[in-house]
C-alpha cells in the first residue's frame, strides 16, 4: 500500500484516497476478487489503476463503452502510463501493434470490448501473455434486469475459469440489490471482497417542482444559476427535444439536440462537441448519457418525469463527477403522470413487468411529493437508511408548505363520480369551477350538484389537486381510453373523512436555491476569476493541439485551485491537487507563465475597508 500511495501522489496527483479505494487496492494486491460499488465519479477508476501499476503485466479492462475508450487512454497517456485500446474503430494494423505490445509487456492498461475479448484470437493472445488483472467495467450489464443489459457480459465468467489465478475486480455505480445478486451471481463472484459506498453525492442539490411553465422556469433556473456552465436538459420526446434546443438558441444559449432520430454522425458531433467545448447545453432524451465522462456538468435538468428513482438517480447522477456543487433541477406536470402511466400499460410486456414499472413509477412520484428531505428519501431507497436532513435540497432549504385539502379533495372524487367516471382532468374541472361551457350543457353536467362548487380555486390550482390525488393513488386514469378518471378503492376513507388530508402548496416563485459558491472546495485566497479564464483558455489551447478534451489535461478544480493558490514555481505547483509528475513536466511550466502574467489583483474596496475599519465584536 505504501506504493499504492506514492503511486496516488506521484502520478496521479492526489493526496488521499477516496472512499473505499484504499481497501479495493489493498485487496486486489492480495490477489482477492473484489466487487465494488461507488456513486458516479466516486473513482472506481484508480481502484484497477494503481494495482495494475503495481503487480506484474497487463490490467486488462472490460468496457461497453467503445466511444469513451479513446478518452480514458488519452487521460491515461496524458499521466505517463502506457495504455491502449482494442475496438472495432482501430483498423487491421493498428490493431496489431497493439498486440504486440500486450505480449511484450510494454502495456500497463488495455481497454477491451466484450465482444472482442471474447474471441479465441484474443483469449489466445492473453493466454501468452502476463496479466496483472481483469477489470470488468461497467458490471451491471451482466444483468437482464437493467437497462444496460448486453449479452456478452454473461459470458465473462470465462475469465475466472480460465484464469483462476489473476485476480478479477467488478465495478459498477447502480445501487440496487437485486442487480448486485446478479453480478454476483453471473460472474462467479461469490468469494469476492465487497466494497458498497454510500451512494450519497453530497454535491448535488436537488429540486423538484410541479410545473406551470417548465420552459420558463427552467430558463429562470438556467440564466440565475448556470449562466456559463455545461449542463443537460433531458425532454421526453424528440420533438420537444428539437424544439427545446432551438429556444434555448435564441436566448443566447449554446444548446445541441440529442436524440435517437439524428443521424449517427450528428450525434457523435454534438457528444463530442459537449465535451471539448465549455459551457455548452445538450438537450437530449435518454439516449443520451451512457458513458458520459464529463467531470464539469454542473447541471442536469428534467423537463419531464424520469419512470423511475433509478432512472433518476442515474441521470441526475451525471453532474458534477469533480465533486464541485452541481444541480439536478426538475419540473414536471400532471401530463407526465397520464404519459408515463400509458406507456407502461401500452407495452406488450407480462403483466408482473407491467406491476413493477407501475411501482417503480409511484415510488418516484412519492419522491415528487415529499414534503421532506429529497436526499434522505433517495437514499433510504437504495436500503441506506438513518441518513439526517441534508441541508441541500429544496424541502431542506425551503420546507414547503401543506394544507388541509380532505373537503377540497372530496369536492374533487366526487365531480368525478357524478359525471359517470368518464371524462379527463380539465372537463373535470370545467364542472367543478362552473365554467360556461356547452359541452358540460349538452351532458346535462350544469345541473348537477357539483356544478360549480370549487370556484375558490383556480383551474391551475385544481390541476395541482388532481395531479396530487393521482400521485397518492386516490383516483386513476384510465390510459387505454381518453385519460377519464376512475375512482379508486382507496377513496372511502377519504370520502368518509376519517382522517385530513394534507396537500402540498404549490411555491408561487422560484427562490434562488442558496447556491453553494462554486469555489468552495478550496477556501484559500481570493479567488481571481480572471486568472482562472485566463488559465482555462491556455487549457483549450493546449487541449486543440493535442486533440483532447479540455478536462484530460486539467480539471476546472485544479485551475480553481491554481488561480487561488497561486503557485510561483515547479514545486509548488506540483501540491495542486491534480498535478502528478507526469503533467508537472508536460504543463507546469506554461501554466506557471499564465500566473506569472496576471499579477494578483489589488485588494477589491470592500476588503480594502474591512481591513481598515474591521467589524467591532
Ligand atoms: P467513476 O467512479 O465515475 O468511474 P472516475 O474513476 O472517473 O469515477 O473518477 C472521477 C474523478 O475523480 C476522476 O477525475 C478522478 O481522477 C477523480 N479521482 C478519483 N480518485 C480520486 C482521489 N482519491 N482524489 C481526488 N480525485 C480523485
Ligand atoms: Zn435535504
Amino acid at each position: 500500500m505504501e506504493r499504492a500511495r506514492h503511486i496516488l501522489k506521484t502520478i496521479f496527483g492526489y493526496s488521499e484516497f477516496r472512499y473505499n479505494q484504499a481497501a479495493a487496492i489493498a485487496a486486489l494486491l492480495k490477489g482477492q476478487d473484489v466487487l465494488t460499488l461507488m456513486p458516479t465519479g466516486g473513482g472506481k477508476s484508480l481502484c484497477y489503476q494503481i494495482p495494475a501499476l503495481i503487480r506484474d503485466g497487463a490490467g486488462i479492462v472490460v468496457s461497453p463503452l467503445i466511444a469513451l475508450m479513446q478518452d480514458q487512454v488519452d487521460a491515461l497517456n496524458q499521466l505517463g502510463i502506457k495504455a491502449a485500446f482494442l475496438n472495432s474503430t482501430l483498423d487491421h494494423r493498428g490493431r496489431r501493434e497493439i498486440e504486440q505490445a500486450l505480449l511484450e509487456g510494454a502495456l500497463e492498461l488495455l481497454y477491451i470490448a466484450p465482444e472482442r475479448l471474447l474471441t479465441e484470437r484474443m483469449l489466445t493472445l492473453l493466454d501468452r501473455s502476463d496479466i496483472a488483472l481483469f477489470a470488468i467495467d461497467e458490471a451491471h450489464c451482466v444483468s437482464q434486469w437493467g437497462h444496460d443489459f448486453r449479452k456478452e457480459y454473461q459470458q465473462l465468467s470465462v475469465l475466472h475459469e480460465r484464469y483462476p489465478r489473476v485476480p478479477r475486480v467488478a465495478l459498477t455505480a447502480t445501487a440496487d440489490q437485486r442487480t448486485r445478486a446478479e453480478i454476483v451471481d453471473q460472474l462467479q463472484l461469490q468469494q469476492a471482497a465487497v466494497f458498497i459506498n454510500s451512494f450519497d453525492r453530497p454535491n448535488i442539490h436537488y429540486t423538484i417542482h410541479e410545473g406551470q411553465q417548465p420552459r420558463e422556469q427552467l430558463w429562470r433556473f438556467i440564466q440565475r444559476q448556470h449562466p456559463e456552465d455545461a449542463g443537460i436538459v433531458y425532454c421526453l420526446s424528440r420533438k420537444k427535444v428539437d424544439s427545446l434546443a432551438e429556444w434555448l438558441k435564441t436566448k443566447g444559449r449554446e444548446a445541441l439536440p440529442y436524440h435517437a432520430g439524428l443521424s449517427d454522425q450528428v450525434r457523435r458531433r454534438h457528444q463530442e462537441r459537449f465535451l471539448r467545448e465549455d459551457g455548452l447545453i445538450i438537450v437530449a432524451t435518454i439516449a443520451f448519457g451512457m458513458g458520459i465522462d464529463k467531470p464539469d456538468v454542473r447541471f442536469v435538468a428534467h423537463l419531464n418525469l424520469p419512470k423511475s428513482i433509478e432512472a433518476y438517480y442515474q441521470e441526475t447522477g451525471r453532474a458534477g463527477r469533480d465533486g464541485a456543487p452541481a444541480n439536478a433541477w426538475m419540473a414536471y406536470g400532471l401530463q407526465d403522470i397520464i404519459t408515463l402511466r400509458q406507456m407502461v400499460q401500452g407495452t406488450d410486456a407480462e403483466e408482473r413487468f407491467k406491476r413493477i414499472a407501475h411501482h417503480k413509477l409511484e415510488a418516484m412520484l412519492g419522491l415528487c411529493d415529499l414534503t421532506t428531505c429529497r436526499r434522505q428519501t433517495l437514499l433510504a431507497y437504495f436500503g441506506e437508511s438513518g441518513a439526517e436532513p441534508c441541508g441541500n435540497c429544496d424541502n431542506c432549504n425551503s420546507p414547503p408548505r401543506t394544507w388541509d385539502g380532505t373537503q377540497t379533495a372530496q369536492k374533487a372524487i366526487s365531480c368525478v363520480y357524478r359525471t359517470g367516471q368518464r371524462f379527463g382532468v380539465n372537463y373535470v374541472i370545467d364542472v367543478l369551477t362552473g365554467k360556461d361551457d356547452e359541452r358540460v350543457r349538452r351532458n346535462g353536467h350544469d345541473r348537477l350538484s357539483t356544478y360549480g362548487i370549487g370556484d375558490e380555486l383556480t383551474g391551475v390550482e385544481w390541476r395541482s389537486v388532481f395531479r396530487q390525488l393521482i400521485a397518492l393513488g386516490y383516483l386513476n386514469v384510465d390510459v387505454e381510453g381518453h385519460g377519464s378518471l376512475r375512482l379508486n378503492e382507496k377513496c372511502r376513507t377519504l370520502l368518509r373523512g376519517e382522517f385530513a388530508l394534507q396537500l402540498r402548496r404549490q411555491r408561487k416563485l422560484e427562490k434562488p436555491t442558496p447556491q453553494k459558491t462554486r469555489d468552495e472546495p478550496v477556501a484559500l485566497g481570493p479567488f481571481d476569476e480572471s486568472l482562472f479564464d485566463a488559465l482555462r483558455a491556455r487549457r483549450l489551447e493546449l487541449s486543440g493541439e493535442q486533440g483532447v478534451p479540455p478536462y484530460v489535461i486539467f480539471h476546472d478544480s485544479t485551475l480553481r485551485e491554481m488561480a487561488r493558490v497561486r503557485p510561483e514555481h515547479l514545486r509548488q505547483m506540483h501540491r495542486i491537487t491534480g498535478v502528478g509528475e507526469h503533467k508537472l513536466a508536460l504543463y507546469g511550466e506554461t501554466f506557471l507563465e499564465v500566473i506569472r502574467a496576471h499579477p494578483p489583483p489589488a485588494l477589491l474596496d470592500r476588503e480594502l475597508t474591512e481591513i481598515v475599519n474591521p467589524e467591532p465584536y
